[in-house]
C-alpha cells in the first residue's frame, strides 16, 4: 500500500497539462493563461483626478483660502481642450483628465462657492500631483502585463479587458465525467425502499467541480453488474477526468477496479495509507485519468479534496498544484486510532496571527451531516495516537471555503 505522499507523486507524474484553447474574455474567469499579454494602451491614458474637486495650479494657492474664476466642467469621458491660466480652477470629476496647466486637484469637500456666479473658494493648498495619477504611471503602452501561467483572477480578468484583450489563450480545464455505482443506490427525488439510499456522491462531487468551474457530464447511476459498468466507464473515458464512486472495495460486487483491467487501463494503484479512502483507484488511459472513489460519501469526499484536487489543478496547468497546508493549533483533544494517515474533517479559523482547529465529532466515514460542518482536513499522521488540546497540528484548508 502507498502512502499519500507517493500517491501524490504517481499521480502528478501521470498527469498531462491540457492544451490550449482561446477563450472569451467573460469565460476566462481561473483559467491558466497561455500566453505573455502585452499592453496597447499607456494606464492612465491621461493625467486622471482621483477625486471630484477642482483641478488648479497649486502655485496659486500658495496662501489660502483663494478665489478662482471656473472655467470649465470635466466629466469623466471628456477631454479638455482648454489651458488652464493663473487664477483659474476648473471642475474636474473622478476619473476625469486634468487640463494642460492644472497640477493637482482639491477635493470638493475643501471648497465652497465663491462670489461670482463662477468662481469657487478653494480653502486649502495643494502641491503639484495631488490626487492626479500621472499618465503612464500604472501601465506602460507596450509593457508585458500578464506573463503565461498566471492564473485569471477577477483582479486579471479586469487587466486583459483594460490592455485590450477581448479573448485570451489560456489552458483548457478537463472536462468531468461522473459515475456512482451501487445497487442500493436511487435518484434523489426518490423515496428510497427497503434496503435502498439515495445517491448523494455525484451531487457533492460535482459540486466539488463546480467549485474548479469544471464542465461535468453526469453519468448517473450504475448497477453493480459488470457489462453495464464497462458501458458506462466507456462513456466516461471521453472525459478528460473521470471520477467513479462506489465499487472499488473488497466485495463481491465491487467490479471497477476488473473493469479498468477488462478495458486495459493503466491501474497506477488501488490502495493508499489514507483514513478515510484506502481503496482508491488511480488509473490512465490515452485521453485522460480515471480516480476510483470509495463509495462512502465521506471517503470519497475527502479523497477528492486530498488527491484528485492537485490532478484538476496540474491539468488546469496551474504551476503551483499542491493542497493548501497550513500549520494550526488544535483546540481539543483529537484521539488517532488510524495506522494510516488520518483526514480528520474539522473547522479552522484564523485568529489573532494563527490558525486554530477544532476537530468535528463525526460518526465515521458515512456521517454525511457530520462532514458538512468541516471546512478543512486535520492531518494526524499514523504514528500519532493522542494529539492534546493546544498542541501543534497541520491541517489541510479545502480551498472552496478559504480562496
Ligand atoms: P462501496 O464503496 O460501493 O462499497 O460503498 C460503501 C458505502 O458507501 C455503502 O454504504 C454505500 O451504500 C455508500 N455509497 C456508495 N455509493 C454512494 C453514493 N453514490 N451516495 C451515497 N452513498 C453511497
Ligand atoms: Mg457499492
Amino acid at each position: 500500500m502507498i502512502t499519500v505522499a507517493e500517491a501524490h507523486k504517481i499521480i502528478a507524474q501521470h498527469t498531462q497539462v491540457l492544451g490550449q484553447e482561446r477563450r472569451k474574455l467573460d469565460l476566462c474567469g481561473g483559467y491558466i493563461l497561455a500566453e505573455d499579454v502585452y499592453s496597447d494602451i499607456d494606464m492612465p491614458p491621461f493625467d486622471r483626478s482621483m477625486m471630484d474637486g477642482y483641478a488648479v495650479r497649486s502655485e496659486d494657492l500658495q496662501i489660502p483660502p483663494v478665489e478662482l474664476n471656473v472655467v470649465g466642467f470635466i466629466p469623466a469621458g471628456s477631454y479638455p481642450d482648454f489651458k488652464l491660466n493663473s487664477g483659474e480652477a476648473a471642475k474636474i470629476m473622478t476619473g476625469a483628465a486634468l487640463p494642460e496647466g492644472a497640477d493637482s486637484v482639491r477635493e470638493v469637500e475643501l471648497t465652497k462657492p465663491g462670489h461670482g456666479a463662477n468662481s469657487v473658494i478653494i480653502q486649502k493648498r495643494t502641491q503639484p500631483g495631488l490626487h492626479v495619477v500621472k499618465k503612464a504611471t500604472e501601465i506602460g503602452n507596450g509593457q508585458r502585463i500578464l506573463t503565461s501561467g498566471m492564473q485569471i483572477n477577477p483582479a486579471v480578468a479586469g487587466v486583459l479587458a483594460t490592455v485590450g484583450k477581448s479573448t485570451a489563450k489560456v489552458i483548457r480545464k478537463p472536462r468531468v465525467a461522473i459515475l456512482s455505482t451501487g445497487d442500493e443506490l436511487v435518484h434523489p427525488s426518490e423515496n428510497p425502499k427497503k434496503g435502498q439510499i439515495r445517491n448523494s456522491n455525484t451531487y457533492t462531487l460535482k459540486a466539488l467541480c463546480d467549485s474548479f468551474g469544471l464542465e461535468c457530464e453526469l453519468l448517473g447511476i450504475v448497477r453493480d453488474e459488470q457489462e453495464i459498468i464497462r458501458h458506462k466507464i466507456s462513456l466516461g473515458l471521453q472525459a478528460d477526468l473521470l471520477l467513479i464512486s462506489g465499487g472499488v472495495s473488497m466485495g463481491d460486487l465491487d467490479f471497477v477496479s476488473d473493469v479498468f483491467k477488462y478495458l486495459a487501463l493503466q491501474i497506477l494503484f488501488e490502495k493508499v495509507k489514507i483514513k478515510p479512502g484506502k481503496p482508491t483507484v488511480f488509473a490512465t488511459h490515452d485521453n485522460g485519468i480515471v480516480f476510483g472513489l470509495p463509495g462512502n460519501p465521506v471517503s470519497s469526499s475527502t479523497v477528492f479534496e486530498v488527491l484528485v484536487r492537485p490532478a484538476i489543478l496540474q491539468m488546469m496547468g496551474k504551476t503551483d498544484s499542491q493542497n493548501h497546508i497550513v500549520n494550526a493549533e488544535i483546540t481539543e483533544p483529537f484521539y488517532n486510532r488510524s495506522n494510516r494517515e488520518n483526514y480528520h474533517p474539522c473547522m479552522t479559523y484564523y485568529n489573532d496571527g494563527k490558525f486554530f482547529t477544532r476537530p468535528l465529532r463525526t460518526k465515521g466515514s458515512g456521517d454525511i451531516a457530520g462532514y458538512a460542518k468541516h471546512n478543512s482536513l486535520l492531518i494526524c499522521p499514523p504514528n500519532i495516537v493522542e494529539m492534546s488540546a493546544g498542541s501543534a497540528c497541520i491541517v489541510q484548508l479545502c480551498d472552496n471555503y478559504f480562496s
